[in-house]
């Protein structure tokens, strides 16, 4: 029996929402969703993987460090649901005796697509066809109360998640195949626990070849979504499907990049730091990672003196998208464009993204960390739950980061008529 670790924590945040007396309901701790994964074991179905083809880029890819749960290391290892081409996704719209669904289950599943296959096309340039499927088109009753499953924000898989997949398994087999599934989606009643405004109980047990068996095969990626993340400025229609990326994206084998402080180290640049509220894209890393770019859309910063990189805007399909500066075997920068374009709709000022990624730091625990270029500045942004400080991170032509420890510098030469960044990586 695998030893099952869990770091889902509370993640409250404060928000800077200069002039939007409007959106003051949005002072409530907004909490970011929660992982918990468990450790992949041997399990044949490939995970998301950079290929061996990535020759010449040796020091850039970072590997897994041994040990941690949930890594930014490349490869993803095995046990994760693949991420590039067609990907089918069961959705289970669930309720229970104590909080019976309201309205039609298709309209719960309808807050969350097609918005969330839209997403994925979007941030993949088109690798990831995710195709949601719903065989059971109405509210399957649990046998128990929501309350008897003594499901909290941080609730380990035993013994709660366990009895209520087991009930979701046996209330469903009669009319679904989980063995032609790539992963699962529950989404819950909202009416079920409380409100995404006070604790967010979404959470997702990845790589978990010990959940239930059901048609033969293990329910080892499922994504449960609970509540509304509904921020109170009108726009969950707009917004409130962001969850299910960001589970999803466990599913695939990407970490928390919020910390028990929250949104700090990485703010709205990537949705495995922030779901809620605007839109916003994945880091190039992560990109990368789920096979969303090719070895020839990468650069490798490894040898000593000065070099200069054409990058194109990350959100764009085609062209060189990130310049990795490596470290050591567990950490280095990455360097990539963003601007306002395709799901980085929040960007409020476009230019050179830099990024430290560590391979050795635990999901939760900040793996990730965004170079300010201005600050204390308060950022850019009047997004509604958007790390507003980090929102003018990039830096922009003129501007560069400097490493001294390590002898690095990064500058940002300028920006050609299209829209390409020039970056100049100096290693002394
Ligand atoms: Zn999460």
């Amino acid at each position: 029996m695998q030893q099952t670790r869990h770091r889902i924590r509370r993640a409250g945040r404060h928000r800077r929402i200069t002039g939007l007396a409007a959106f003051a309901a949005l002072a409530l701790a907004a909490l970011t969703t929660a992982s918990a994964t468990l450790p992949a074991a041997t399990r044949s179905a490939a995970g998301p993987v950079a290929t061996a083809e990535d020759s010449g880029l040796g020091p850039c890819r970072i590997g897994s460090t041994l040990g941690v749960q949930m890594s930014e290391g490349l490869p993803t290892p095995p046990g994760y649901a693949r991420s590039t081409g067609e990907v089918r996704a069961l959705n289970l719209m669930i309720d229970f005796p104590d909080a019976p669904g309201t309205g039609r289950a298709l309209d719960r599943l309808a807050e969350f697509f097609p918005q969330t296959s839209d997403w994925f096309r979007t941030s993949s340039y088109g690798r990831l066809t995710y195709r949601p499927l719903a065989p059971v088109t109405n509210w399957l009753r649990m046998p128990m109360p929501f309350a008897a499953y003594g499901i909290e924000r941080g609730s380990p898989y035993e013994p709660g998640y366990r009895k209520l997949v087991e009930d979701i398994v046996a209330t469903a087999d009669p009319k679904v195949d989980f063995s032609t599934y790539d992963l699962v989606n529950i989404l819950v009643t909202p009416n079920a626990g409380p409100s995404a405004l006070d604790t967010v109980l979404s959470v997702t047990f990845s790589g978990n070849d010990e959940a239930p068996i059901a048609d033969g095969v293990p329910l080892a990626n499922t994504s449960f979504v609970y509540s509304r993340q509904d921020d109170g400025s009108g726009s969950y229609t707009e917004t409130g499907y962001r969850v299910l990326p960001h589970e999803n994206g466990h599913v695939f084998g990407l970490p928390d990049l919020y910390t028990a402080e929250g949104g700090g180290a990485v703010g709205h640049w990537d949705i495995m730091s922030e779901d809620w509220g605007a839109n916003n894209d994945l880091l190039g890393w992560h990109k990368w990672k789920l096979g969303w770019l090719d070895a020839d859309q990468i650069r490798c910063a490894s040898a000593p003196g000065s070099t200069e990189y054409a990058l194109t805007p990350l959100a764009t399909s085609g062209g060189a998208k990130m310049t990795i500066v490596p470290l050591s075997q567990d950490s280095g920068y990455a360097v990539e464009v963003r601007t306002r374009a395709g799901n980085d709709e929040a960007v409020c000022e476009p230019g050179v993204l830099i990024y430290r990624v560590k391979s050795g730091v635990d999901t939760g625990q900040g793996p990730v960390t965004i170079s300010d270029s201005d600050r204390d500045s308060g950022g850019c942004t009047r997004r509604p739950n958007v790390h507003a400080e980090l929102s003018d991170a990039p830096y922009r032509p003129g501007e560069s980061f400097t490493d001294r420890r390590n002898s690095i510098s990064i500058a940002v030469v300028r920006e050609d008529p299209g829209g390409t960044y020039r970056v100049r990586v100096t290693r002394s």
